[in-house]
Protein backbone atom coordinates (compact mmCIF):
# COMPACT_ATOMS: atom_id res chain seq x y z
CA UNK A 1 0.00 0.00 0.00
CA UNK A 2 2.71 2.35 1.15
CA UNK A 3 4.14 1.66 -1.98
CA UNK A 4 1.16 2.35 -4.17
CA UNK A 5 1.28 5.92 -2.34
CA UNK A 6 4.88 6.88 -3.06
CA UNK A 7 4.40 5.40 -6.96
CA UNK A 8 1.28 7.61 -7.33
CA UNK A 9 2.96 10.54 -5.20
CA UNK A 10 5.96 10.06 -7.99
CA UNK A 11 4.03 10.09 -11.20
CA UNK A 12 1.72 12.98 -10.03
CA UNK A 13 5.19 15.07 -9.31
CA UNK A 14 6.37 14.47 -13.00
CA UNK A 15 3.09 14.90 -14.25
CA UNK A 16 2.85 18.26 -12.26
CA UNK A 17 6.15 19.45 -13.34
CA UNK A 18 5.35 18.63 -17.09
CA UNK A 19 2.09 20.43 -16.49
CA UNK A 20 4.43 23.64 -16.75
CA UNK A 21 6.79 22.77 -19.80
CA UNK A 22 6.43 24.84 -22.43
CA UNK A 23 8.86 24.41 -25.68
CA UNK A 24 7.72 26.93 -28.40
CA UNK A 25 10.08 26.48 -30.66
CA UNK A 26 9.34 28.83 -34.13
CA UNK A 27 10.93 28.14 -37.12
CA UNK A 28 12.85 31.23 -39.18
CA UNK A 29 10.99 33.10 -41.69
CA UNK A 30 14.56 34.27 -42.73
CA UNK A 31 15.13 38.31 -42.30
CA UNK A 32 15.00 40.10 -39.38
CA UNK A 33 13.56 38.76 -36.12
CA UNK A 34 12.75 40.02 -32.80
CA UNK A 35 11.52 37.43 -29.75
CA UNK A 36 10.77 39.35 -26.50
CA UNK A 37 9.54 38.12 -22.75
CA UNK A 38 8.00 40.51 -19.97
CA UNK A 39 8.93 37.54 -17.32
CA UNK A 40 7.93 34.21 -16.27
CA UNK A 41 6.30 32.67 -13.34
CA UNK A 42 3.26 31.63 -11.62
CA UNK A 43 1.14 33.57 -14.19
CA UNK A 44 -2.47 32.00 -14.42
CA UNK A 45 -5.31 32.83 -16.14
CA UNK A 46 -7.54 32.44 -12.97
CA UNK A 47 -5.75 35.43 -11.51
CA UNK A 48 -5.85 37.63 -14.67
CA UNK A 49 -9.55 39.10 -15.78
CA UNK A 50 -9.96 39.90 -19.94
CA UNK A 51 -8.27 43.49 -19.29
CA UNK A 52 -5.33 42.27 -17.47
CA UNK A 53 -4.80 40.24 -20.73
CA UNK A 54 -5.15 42.57 -23.33
CA UNK A 55 -3.17 45.18 -21.68
CA UNK A 56 -0.22 42.71 -21.37
CA UNK A 57 -0.69 41.67 -24.93
CA UNK A 58 -0.99 45.12 -26.56
CA UNK A 59 1.89 46.44 -24.84
CA UNK A 60 4.00 43.02 -25.73
CA UNK A 61 2.87 44.07 -29.24
CA UNK A 62 3.87 47.63 -29.09
CA UNK A 63 7.02 46.59 -28.13
CA UNK A 64 7.66 43.73 -30.70
CA UNK A 65 6.55 46.91 -33.57
CA UNK A 66 8.82 49.41 -32.24
CA UNK A 67 11.73 47.01 -32.70
CA UNK A 68 10.69 45.66 -35.97
CA UNK A 69 10.33 48.85 -37.58
CA UNK A 70 13.78 49.36 -37.05
CA UNK A 71 14.86 45.75 -37.67
CA UNK A 72 12.96 46.24 -40.91
CA UNK A 73 14.39 49.30 -42.16
CA UNK A 74 17.66 48.38 -42.24
CA UNK A 75 18.65 49.46 -38.69
CA UNK A 76 21.26 47.33 -36.00
CA UNK A 77 19.66 44.38 -33.80
CA UNK A 78 21.31 46.50 -30.53
CA UNK A 79 18.73 49.40 -31.91
CA UNK A 80 15.82 47.10 -32.28
CA UNK A 81 16.26 45.32 -28.66
CA UNK A 82 17.06 48.93 -26.82
CA UNK A 83 14.22 50.12 -28.29
CA UNK A 84 11.74 47.11 -27.41
CA UNK A 85 12.95 47.03 -23.98
CA UNK A 86 12.35 51.05 -23.07
CA UNK A 87 8.50 50.32 -24.40
CA UNK A 88 8.67 47.53 -21.41
CA UNK A 89 10.69 49.56 -18.99
CA UNK A 90 8.15 52.52 -19.22
CA UNK A 91 5.00 50.53 -18.31
CA UNK A 92 4.15 49.63 -15.09
CA UNK A 93 3.22 45.87 -15.95
CA UNK A 94 6.63 45.07 -16.11
CA UNK A 95 9.20 44.26 -13.35
CA UNK A 96 11.83 46.44 -14.90
CA UNK A 97 11.97 50.66 -14.91
CA UNK A 98 8.87 51.98 -13.87
CA UNK A 99 7.48 48.81 -12.46
CA UNK A 100 10.03 47.72 -11.07
CA UNK A 101 9.44 45.81 -7.66
CA UNK A 102 10.58 46.82 -4.15
CA UNK A 103 13.44 45.81 -1.75
CA UNK A 104 13.04 44.71 1.57
CA UNK A 105 13.98 48.80 2.76
CA UNK A 106 11.27 49.65 0.23
CA UNK A 107 13.22 50.86 -2.32
CA UNK A 108 13.32 50.29 -5.63
CA UNK A 109 17.07 48.84 -7.53
CA UNK A 110 17.39 48.05 -10.81
CA UNK A 111 19.51 45.79 -12.94
CA UNK A 112 19.79 46.11 -16.86
CA UNK A 113 22.46 44.16 -19.15
CA UNK A 114 22.98 44.21 -22.60
CA UNK A 115 25.40 42.04 -25.37
CA UNK A 116 25.80 42.53 -29.18
CA UNK A 117 27.23 39.00 -30.61
CA UNK A 118 28.54 40.75 -33.53
CA UNK A 119 31.43 42.51 -32.15
CA UNK A 120 30.70 40.54 -28.31
CA UNK A 121 30.78 43.93 -26.28
CA UNK A 122 29.03 44.01 -23.55
CA UNK A 123 27.59 46.69 -20.75
CA UNK A 124 25.39 46.81 -17.65
CA UNK A 125 24.57 48.40 -14.31
CA UNK A 126 23.25 46.91 -11.00
CA UNK A 127 21.44 48.20 -8.40
CA UNK A 128 20.57 51.63 -10.31
CA UNK A 129 18.06 53.34 -8.24
CA UNK A 130 17.26 56.84 -10.43
CA UNK A 131 17.67 55.99 -14.04
CA UNK A 132 14.27 55.82 -16.07
CA UNK A 133 15.78 53.62 -18.58
CA UNK A 134 18.64 51.02 -17.00
CA UNK A 135 18.91 49.52 -20.50
CA UNK A 136 20.08 53.06 -21.79
CA UNK A 137 22.77 53.22 -18.81
CA UNK A 138 24.16 49.07 -19.49
CA UNK A 139 24.34 50.14 -23.52
CA UNK A 140 26.59 53.55 -22.43
CA UNK A 141 29.02 51.38 -20.43
CA UNK A 142 28.96 48.74 -23.42
CA UNK A 143 29.41 51.30 -25.63
CA UNK A 144 31.27 54.31 -23.92
CA UNK A 145 33.58 52.83 -21.54
CA UNK A 146 36.47 50.27 -20.97
CA UNK A 147 34.46 48.18 -18.05
CA UNK A 148 31.12 45.89 -18.45
CA UNK A 149 29.79 46.59 -15.49
CA UNK A 150 29.01 49.28 -12.73
CA UNK A 151 26.69 49.53 -9.70
CA UNK A 152 24.88 52.20 -7.62
CA UNK A 153 25.83 55.66 -7.27
CA UNK A 154 28.99 55.29 -9.72
CA UNK A 155 26.52 53.65 -12.71
CA UNK A 156 24.36 56.78 -12.09
CA UNK A 157 26.94 59.21 -12.08
CA UNK A 158 28.03 57.80 -15.51
CA UNK A 159 24.84 57.53 -16.75
CA UNK A 160 24.58 61.66 -15.47
CA UNK A 161 27.56 62.51 -17.17
CA UNK A 162 26.18 61.11 -20.67
CA UNK A 163 22.71 62.57 -19.76
CA UNK A 164 20.72 59.75 -19.91
CA UNK A 165 17.21 60.34 -18.36
CA UNK A 166 17.29 60.44 -14.46
CA UNK A 167 14.62 60.64 -11.89
CA UNK A 168 13.24 60.76 -8.68
CA UNK A 169 13.41 57.51 -6.68
CA UNK A 170 9.81 58.09 -6.37
CA UNK A 171 9.03 57.64 -9.76
CA UNK A 172 9.10 53.81 -9.16
CA UNK A 173 6.64 54.03 -6.60
CA UNK A 174 3.18 51.58 -8.04
CA UNK A 175 1.04 50.62 -5.23
CA UNK A 176 0.74 47.15 -6.82
CA UNK A 177 4.33 46.41 -6.02
CA UNK A 178 4.51 48.38 -2.85
CA UNK A 179 0.81 45.52 -1.84
CA UNK A 180 3.97 42.59 -3.17
CA UNK A 181 6.63 43.39 -0.81
CA UNK A 182 3.80 43.83 2.62
CA UNK A 183 2.29 40.70 1.85
CA UNK A 184 5.77 39.31 1.23
CA UNK A 185 6.86 40.68 4.59
CA UNK A 186 4.24 39.73 6.36
CA UNK A 187 4.22 35.88 5.18
CA UNK A 188 8.02 36.20 6.01
CA UNK A 189 7.19 37.56 9.96
CA UNK A 190 4.39 34.90 10.05
CA UNK A 191 6.94 32.05 9.22
CA UNK A 192 9.06 32.95 11.46
CA UNK A 193 6.78 32.71 14.34
CA UNK A 194 6.26 29.87 12.89
CA UNK A 195 2.49 29.80 11.58
CA UNK A 196 2.19 29.56 8.01
CA UNK A 197 4.62 28.72 5.23
CA UNK A 198 5.62 32.16 3.68
CA UNK A 199 3.87 33.23 0.05
CA UNK A 200 6.24 33.91 -2.14
CA UNK A 201 6.03 35.92 -5.45
CA UNK A 202 6.68 33.10 -7.77
CA UNK A 203 6.24 36.13 -11.13
CA UNK A 204 8.99 37.45 -12.38
CA UNK A 205 8.25 40.46 -14.47
CA UNK A 206 11.57 41.06 -15.47
CA UNK A 207 11.89 41.87 -19.34
CA UNK A 208 14.54 40.83 -22.34
CA UNK A 209 14.58 40.95 -25.96
CA UNK A 210 16.88 39.05 -28.89
CA UNK A 211 17.02 40.43 -32.25
CA UNK A 212 18.62 39.46 -35.11
CA UNK A 213 19.22 42.32 -37.92
CA UNK A 214 19.78 42.31 -41.66
CA UNK A 215 23.22 42.01 -41.50
CA UNK A 216 22.73 39.00 -39.42
CA UNK A 217 23.82 40.20 -36.20
CA UNK A 218 22.70 39.46 -33.24
CA UNK A 219 21.84 41.31 -30.03
CA UNK A 220 20.53 40.22 -26.47
CA UNK A 221 19.27 42.12 -23.67
CA UNK A 222 17.67 42.44 -20.53
CA UNK A 223 16.03 44.30 -17.85
CA UNK A 224 15.23 43.91 -14.09
CA UNK A 225 13.75 45.60 -10.43
CA UNK A 226 15.04 42.15 -9.26
CA UNK A 227 13.04 39.94 -6.85
CA UNK A 228 10.58 41.28 -4.22
CA UNK A 229 12.09 41.78 -0.99
CA UNK A 230 15.57 41.16 -1.75
CA UNK A 231 18.21 42.28 1.10
CA UNK A 232 21.33 43.50 1.29
CA UNK A 233 21.92 44.88 -2.20
CA UNK A 234 21.59 41.52 -3.71
CA UNK A 235 21.99 41.20 -7.12
CA UNK A 236 20.28 38.63 -9.84
CA UNK A 237 21.17 37.08 -12.68
CA UNK A 238 19.79 40.08 -15.42
CA UNK A 239 22.91 42.30 -15.52
CA UNK A 240 25.09 39.14 -15.15
CA UNK A 241 26.54 38.57 -18.79
CA UNK A 242 26.48 34.64 -19.20
CA UNK A 243 23.74 34.17 -17.02
CA UNK A 244 20.85 36.42 -17.91
CA UNK A 245 21.99 37.67 -21.01
CA UNK A 246 24.42 36.24 -23.48
CA UNK A 247 25.10 36.60 -27.75
CA UNK A 248 27.21 35.67 -30.21
CA UNK A 249 27.55 34.55 -33.17
CA UNK A 250 25.85 31.48 -32.99
CA UNK A 251 22.69 33.19 -30.71
CA UNK A 252 21.19 35.10 -28.35
CA UNK A 253 19.68 34.60 -25.19
CA UNK A 254 17.82 36.66 -22.18
CA UNK A 255 16.74 34.64 -19.12
CA UNK A 256 13.79 35.47 -16.75
CA UNK A 257 12.98 33.41 -13.45
CA UNK A 258 14.84 32.92 -9.91
CA UNK A 259 17.97 34.81 -10.71
CA UNK A 260 20.92 32.97 -8.08
CA UNK A 261 19.94 29.42 -9.87
CA UNK A 262 20.65 31.08 -13.33
CA UNK A 263 24.05 32.85 -12.53
CA UNK A 264 24.74 29.38 -10.54
CA UNK A 265 24.16 27.91 -13.62
CA UNK A 266 25.54 30.44 -16.63
CA UNK A 267 22.30 29.58 -18.60
CA UNK A 268 22.41 32.19 -21.26
CA UNK A 269 26.31 30.96 -22.35
CA UNK A 270 25.38 27.57 -21.08
CA UNK A 271 22.93 27.49 -23.92
CA UNK A 272 24.86 28.88 -26.63
CA UNK A 273 27.99 26.78 -25.38
CA UNK A 274 25.52 23.29 -26.16
CA UNK A 275 24.65 24.74 -29.65
CA UNK A 276 28.23 25.41 -30.32
CA UNK A 277 30.14 22.74 -28.76
CA UNK A 278 27.53 19.93 -29.63
CA UNK A 279 25.86 21.01 -32.48
CA UNK A 280 22.53 20.91 -31.32
CA UNK A 281 19.94 23.24 -32.17
CA UNK A 282 18.42 26.23 -30.48
CA UNK A 283 15.47 24.36 -29.40
CA UNK A 284 17.35 21.16 -28.32
CA UNK A 285 19.96 23.32 -26.26
CA UNK A 286 16.93 25.33 -24.31
CA UNK A 287 14.99 22.55 -24.23
CA UNK A 288 18.12 20.88 -21.96
CA UNK A 289 18.79 23.66 -20.09
CA UNK A 290 15.59 25.29 -18.92
CA UNK A 291 13.25 22.18 -19.25
CA UNK A 292 16.01 19.37 -17.53
CA UNK A 293 19.22 21.04 -16.01
CA UNK A 294 17.16 23.68 -14.10
CA UNK A 295 13.97 22.29 -13.52
CA UNK A 296 16.14 19.23 -11.92
CA UNK A 297 17.63 21.89 -9.36
CA UNK A 298 14.33 23.89 -8.52
CA UNK A 299 15.30 26.68 -10.85
CA UNK A 300 12.26 28.18 -12.36
CA UNK A 301 11.91 30.97 -14.61
CA UNK A 302 12.48 30.93 -19.19
CA UNK A 303 14.37 32.16 -21.63
CA UNK A 304 13.74 33.63 -25.27
CA UNK A 305 16.44 32.87 -27.75
CA UNK A 306 16.57 33.44 -31.17
CA UNK A 307 20.29 31.41 -33.31
CA UNK A 308 21.89 32.62 -36.59
CA UNK A 309 19.36 31.46 -38.74
CA UNK A 310 16.46 33.12 -36.99
CA UNK A 311 15.00 30.17 -35.58
CA UNK A 312 13.41 31.19 -32.35
CA UNK A 313 12.89 29.28 -29.26
CA UNK A 314 10.64 30.53 -26.24
CA UNK A 315 10.87 28.22 -23.45
CA UNK A 316 9.64 27.70 -19.39
CA UNK A 317 9.15 25.71 -16.71
CA UNK A 318 6.88 27.78 -15.19
CA UNK A 319 2.81 28.16 -15.83
CA UNK A 320 3.31 31.27 -17.57
CA UNK A 321 5.60 33.64 -19.60
CA UNK A 322 4.56 36.82 -21.04
CA UNK A 323 6.40 36.67 -24.27
CA UNK A 324 6.25 37.21 -28.43
CA UNK A 325 8.01 37.46 -31.80
CA UNK A 326 7.87 39.07 -34.99
CA UNK A 327 9.01 37.85 -38.36
CA UNK A 328 10.11 39.20 -41.70
CA UNK A 329 6.13 39.42 -42.46
CA UNK A 330 5.74 42.49 -39.98
CA UNK A 331 3.02 40.06 -37.89
CA UNK A 332 3.68 40.25 -33.83
CA UNK A 333 2.17 37.49 -32.36
CA UNK A 334 2.10 37.14 -28.53
CA UNK A 335 1.46 34.90 -25.61
CA UNK A 336 1.10 34.19 -21.80
CA UNK A 337 0.05 30.78 -20.78
CA UNK A 338 1.81 27.53 -22.06
CA UNK A 339 -1.80 26.85 -23.85
CA UNK A 340 -3.46 29.49 -25.21
CA UNK A 341 -7.09 29.89 -26.22
N1 LIG B 1 15.84 37.06 -12.89
C1 LIG B 1 15.46 38.20 -12.10
C2 LIG B 1 16.29 38.22 -10.85
O1 LIG B 1 16.53 37.19 -10.27
C3 LIG B 1 14.02 38.19 -11.72
C4 LIG B 1 13.05 38.07 -12.88
O2 LIG B 1 13.34 37.38 -13.84
O3 LIG B 1 11.98 38.68 -12.78
O4 LIG B 1 16.66 39.30 -10.43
Amino acid sequence: MKKCILFFVFISLIFFDHAFLCAQNIKSAGGPTLVIHGGAGTILRENMTPEDEKAYHEKLKEALNAGYKILNSGGAAEEAVVAAIMIMEDSPLFNAGKGAVFTNEGTNEMDASIMNGGDGSAGAVAGVKTIKNPILAAQAVKSNSEHVMMAGKGAEQFAADRNIERVDASYFYTERRKKQLDKLKEAEKANEEGNIKPWKDYKYGTVGAVALDKNGNICAATSTGGMTNKKYGRIGDSPVIGAGTFANKTCGVSATGHGEYFIRNVVAYDIAAMMEYKKISLGAATEKIVMEKLLQIGGSGGIVALDANGNISMTFNTPGMYRGYIQKEGRPRTFIYKIEG
